[in-house]
C-alpha cells in the first residue's frame, strides 16, 4: 500500500500499474468534503513518488464513484471572503493539474454517479470508462456557482465548447451512453467487467497503442475554435441561456464568459480566471438562497422517510370526485403506478376526468415520452365509477369533490360508512379546517387532509394535514402515498389554509390595498416579476380563477378577520360580481385568447378598469421598493405566525413550501430567508411604517424578540 487513507487508497499491482481507489471508509458513499479533500494530496505525493508506475487508473470501491461535494461543508467555506474562497479553492486544483501532468497513462473508471467536483476529478485524467447505468455531469450552476476544478476549462477542450455549455448550463445528470457519444468518456463497459476492462485498456496505452500523450496535451491547450466559431458559439448561447435563465440566476452565463474568456488562454491561464468567477458566485446571495435551497429538498426527504417509517406500500387508491383535481390525481397516481378508482355522481364527470387523463397521456406519446402500450396500462389503471362498492381493498381515498363544507361534511360520513376502519379519507380541501370536517366522522384518527395544487400533475408540493384526532398511521399512509406519485409531501398541522393558502392570502389582501390606493395593476404585476415571482398578483388571481379566489379570500377572512377581514369591497369582489373569472372564461384582471398552440395568451383588457376605478379609495404615490413591501410583509409575517403556532415545524419547510406550492422564487430561498436577509430589525421598522394599513403589517411577538436578540431564521452570512 502506498498510501492508506480514511478516504483514498493507493496501491501498485504487478504489472506496476497505480491504483487509486475512492472510497471513504467510514461513510456509505464517496462525497469530497474535508476528509477527501485531506487525503488528496497525500494521494497525489504517493502516485508522484511512485518510481516504478507505468499508469495510473482511478477507481470506486463504494457503489458510486463520487457523487459531488458536501454542500453543507462547502456552504461553511462560501461564508467566508472572496479571496478565502480561492485561497481554499486554487490548492485543489493545483492538485488535479499535478495528475494531469504525470508523465504516465491515467484512465478513471467511472461506476456510478459521478457529479459536480466527482466528474471534474475523472476529467485530470487523459481516459474515462464509464459502467452501462453510469451517470456523469455538472450541476453546479443550478445551485447558482459553476464548476471550480477545471470543468469548464477541461470539458470545452475535451469535447468542444457546444456540448460543455450545454452540460455546464443544463447542470443535467447524463447518462454513460450520453457522455460517450460527446467523448466525456472514452467507453461504456459493462458493470462487472470495469476492472478488467480498464487494466485492458491500460494496457494498451503503456504499449503505446493509444495516443494518452497528444490527449493530455490537447486538454492543456487553448480551444481548436477560430475567432468567427469563438464568436458565433460564445454569443448565441450567451443569449440563448441569458433568456432561459433570466437575470436572477448569473451562474450559467457566467460559465459561459468564463469558457469564452479563456478559450484562447492555456489550461494554467483558464484555471485562474474559472476560480476568480467560482469566488464571486460562490460568495453570492443567490449561491448561498440556491444552496439552501438544495438542502432544504433534501431535510424534506429526510423528514419523509421518517414519517413514512414502517408504513406499507399503498396498492390500491380511490378519489372521490373526477373534476379538475379528482381528474389530475387520478392521472398522476396511475402514472406513477399506483391503480386508482376514480367516482363522481355522473358519467360525465367520469368522462371529463378520463379525458384529461387522456389528454396528458396523448402529449407524452407525442414527445415519445412514453409507448402506446404504456398510456393503455396507465389508463387500465384508473378505474371510474359511480359506486362505492368497488372501494373494496383501497387503502387511501381522497376526497376532490366540490369546495363546499355542508356538501362535503354530508358526503364524508357516507363514504366513510363504505369502507373499514383504517382506510385513510384524505381530504384535498383548499382552505376548509380538517378538524371540523372531522367532526361528520366516526373515525376522526382515519381522516386528514391532502391538498393538491393545479394542475395536479405539475404542481410538486402536497401539503399533508394533521387534524386534532388525525392518527400517526393516517400521516404515514398519506405521506407514502404522496411519495409514490411523486411528489413532495410537507406534514403541516390543521388550520383554516394551511400553510400555503394562509400565507397567499394576506400577500392578496397587500395587492387589493395597493389597487385601493390606485396603484396600477400592470405595474404591480411587474414590479413582483421583477422581484421574482413566476407571475405578478393579478395574473395569478386570473389563473388561479376569480372566483376561487373570492371563495377562498372569504373563509380566510371569516377565520382570520383582524388581518384577513379587508375593510373595503376589493377589485376581485367586483370582477367577480361582474363574471370576470380569470383565465377560465377568459376575462379576469386581463383577457386571454388562445395563441397558436391553444394555450390562453394574455393581454391587457381596457374594460377591466370600470372594475378598477371601483375598486379605487384614494391615490397614494408609492415607489416600486414600496410595492414589493406593502406585498411581501403580510405575507413574511404569515409565515412566521405559522411557525409560531406550530402549523409549520421549521423554517425549511416554511420555505420549501412557499417554493413548491406557490412557485416563490428559488434564488431568494423562501420567506423567511428573504427575511432574514432584509434583517428582523429593519422588518420591525417596516411593520412600523405601514401598521396604519391594517393588522396584515403587524410584526408578530416571536419575531419581535428575535429581533431584540439578533436572531435569525437560518445560519448563514446575515
Ligand atoms: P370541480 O368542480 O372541478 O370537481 C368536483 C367534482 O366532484 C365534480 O366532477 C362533481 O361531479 C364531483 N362530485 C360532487 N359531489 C360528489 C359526490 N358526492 N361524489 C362524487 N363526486 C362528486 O372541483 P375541483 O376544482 O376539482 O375541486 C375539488 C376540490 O379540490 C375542492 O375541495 C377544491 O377546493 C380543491 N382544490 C381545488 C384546486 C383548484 O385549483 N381547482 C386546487 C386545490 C384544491
Amino acid at each position: 500500500m502506498l498510501f492508506d487513507g480514511k478516504a483514498i487508497q493507493v496501491e501498485l499491482d504487478k504489472n506496476n500499474v497505480v491504483k487509486v481507489t475512492f472510497d471513504i471508509k467510514e461513510g456509505s458513499a464517496n462525497v469530497i468534503g474535508a476528509l477527501m479533500i485531506n487525503d488528496f494530496e497525500k494521494m497525489v505525493e504517493a502516485v508522484e513518488n511512485c518510481n516504478e508506475k507505468k499508469g495510473v487508473i482511478f477507481r470506486s470501491n463504494k457503489e458510486h464513484f463520487i457523487f459531488g461535494a458536501d454542500i453543507t461543508e462547502f456552504l461553511g467555506n462560501f461564508a467566508h471572503p472572496k479571496e478565502q474562497v480561492k485561497e481554499w479553492i486554487f490548492p485543489i486544483n493545483k492538485l488535479l493539474n499535478r495528475i494531469e501532468d504525470l508523465d504516465v497513462p491515467t484512465v478513471t473508471l467511472i461506476n456510478g454517479f459521478a457529479l459536480g467536483g466527482g466528474f471534474e476529478t475523472c476529467l485530470m485524467t487523459d481516459y474515462r470508462l464509464a459502467a452501462k447505468g453510469a451517470k456523469v455531469g455538472l450541476p453546479e450552476t443550478k445551485l447558482g456557482i459553476m464548476p471550480g476544478w477545471g470543468g469548464s476549462v477541461r470539458l470545452p477542450r475535451l469535447c468542444g465548447a457546444d456540448h460543455a455549455i450545454e452540460w455546464i448550463t443544463s447542470g443535467k445528470q447524463w447518462k454513460a451512453e450520453d457522455a460517450f457519444k460527446i467523448h466525456a468518456v472514452d467507453a461504456v463497459v459493462d458493470p462487472a467487467k470495469l476492472d478488467e476492462l480498464g487494466d485492458a485498456f491500460m494496457q494498451r496505452c503503456i504499449e503505446g497503442k493509444m495516443d494518452w500523450k497528444s490527449r493530455k496535451e490537447e486538454k492543456k491547450a487553448p480551444l481548436t475554435l477560430s475567432k468567427v466559431e469563438q464568436t458565433m458559439t460564445f454569443m448565441t448561447s450567451k443569449g440563448f441561456v441569458a433568456g432561459m435563465a433570466g437575470p436572477n440566476y448569473p451562474a450559467p452565463v457566467t460559465a459561459i464568459e468564463v469558457m469564452e474568456k479563456s478559450a484562447n488562454m492555456t489550461r494554467d491561464e483558464a484555471l485562474a480566471v474559472e476560480c476568480e468567477a467560482f469566488a464571486t458566485l460562490a460568495t453570492s446571495d443567490v449561491a448561498e438562497n440556491l444552496i439552501q435551497v438544495f438542502l432544504g429538498d433534501q431535510y424534506l426527504k429526510k423528514v419523509s422517510k421518517k414519517a413514512t417509517k414502517g408504513s406499507e406500500k399503498i396498492k390500491k387508491a380511490a378519489v372521490l370526485g373526477a373534476g379538475i383535481m379528482g381528474g389530475g390525481i387520478a392521472y398522476q397516481s396511475a402514472s406513477t403506478g399506483t391503480p386508482i378508482l376514480m367516482k363522481d355522481i355522473n358519467d360525465d364527470a367520469l368522462m371529463l376526468g378520463l379525458n384529461e387523463a387522456k389528454k396528458l397521456l396523448n402529449k407524452q406519446l407525442e414527445r415519445k415520452k412514453i409507448t402506446a402500450d404504456q398510456m393503455g396500462q396507465v389508463l387500465n389503471s384508473i378505474d371510474p365509477t359511480l359506486h362505492y362498492e368497488d372501494f373494496a381493498g383501497t387503502q387511501v381515498i381522497v376526497e376532490a369533490i366540490v369546495e363546499n363544507k355542508d356538501i362535503k361534511k354530508k358526503v364524508l360520513p357516507e363514504l366513510e360508512s363504505k369502507v373499514p376502519a383504517g382506510t385513510v379519507i384524505a381530504s384535498n380541501t383548499s382552505t376548509i379546517n380538517i378538524s371540523d370536517l372531522a367532526t361528520s366522522l366516526k373515525r376522526p384518527e382515519d381522516f386528514c387532509g391532502m391538498h393538491f395544487f393545479n394542475p395536479v400533475h405539475r404542481m410538486p408540493l402536497v401539503e399533508v394535514i394533521r387534524g386534532e384526532k388525525t392518527s400517526d398511521e393516517a400521516v404515514a399512509k398519506t405521506v407514502q402515498y404522496a411519495l409514490q406519485m411523486k411528489k413532495t409531501p410537507i406534514v403541516v398541522n390543521d388550520c383554516p389554509g394551511f400553510l400555503v393558502n394562509r400565507v397567499l392570502f394576506p400577500y392578496f389582501n397587500g395587492f387589493a390595498r395597493l389597487l385601493e390606493d390606485g396603484v396600477d395593476y400592470k405595474r404591480i404585476d411587474k414590479v413582483m416579476e421583477k422581484f421574482g415571482w413566476p407571475m405578478g398578483p393579478a395574473y395569478l388571481m386570473d389563473v388561479v380563477g376569480i372566483d376561487t379566489g373570492v371563495h377562498a379570500a372569504q373563509i380566510m377572512a371569516d377565520a382570520f378577520p383582524d388581518r384577513m377581514k379587508m375593510p373595503n369591497k376589493t377589485v376581485a369582489e367586483y370582477l367577480f360580481e361582474a363574471k370576470r373569472y380569470g383565465q377560465k372564461n377568459g376575462v379576469g384582471f386581463y383577457s386571454y385568447a388562445p395563441d397558436r398552440k391553444g394555450k390562453p395568451k394574455k393581454s391587457v383588457d381596457a374594460s377591466v378598469e370600470e372594475f378598477i376605478s371601483k375598486g379605487k379609495q384614494r391615490e397614494v404615490q408609492v415607489s416600486d421598493e414600496e410595492i414589493v413591501e406593502r406585498m411581501m410583509l403580510p405575507m413574511i409575517f404569515e409565515c412566521a405566525r405559522c411557525l409560531e403556532e406550530n402549523i409549520v415545524g421549521t423554517p425549511q419547510e416554511v420555505d420549501m413550501g412557499l417554493i413548491l406550492g406557490l412557485g416563490f422564487p428559488p434564488f431568494r430561498a423562501g420567506a423567511l430567508k428573504y427575511a432574514d436577509s432584509i434583517g428582523l430589525k429593519k422588518l420591525e421598522e417596516l411593520s412600523a411604517k405601514y401598521i396604519e394599513l391594517g393588522q396584515m403589517y403587524a410584526i408578530t411577538d416571536g419575531m419581535k424578540s428575535m429581533a431584540a436578540e439578533s436572531k435569525t431564521y437560518y445560519q448563514g452570512k446575515k
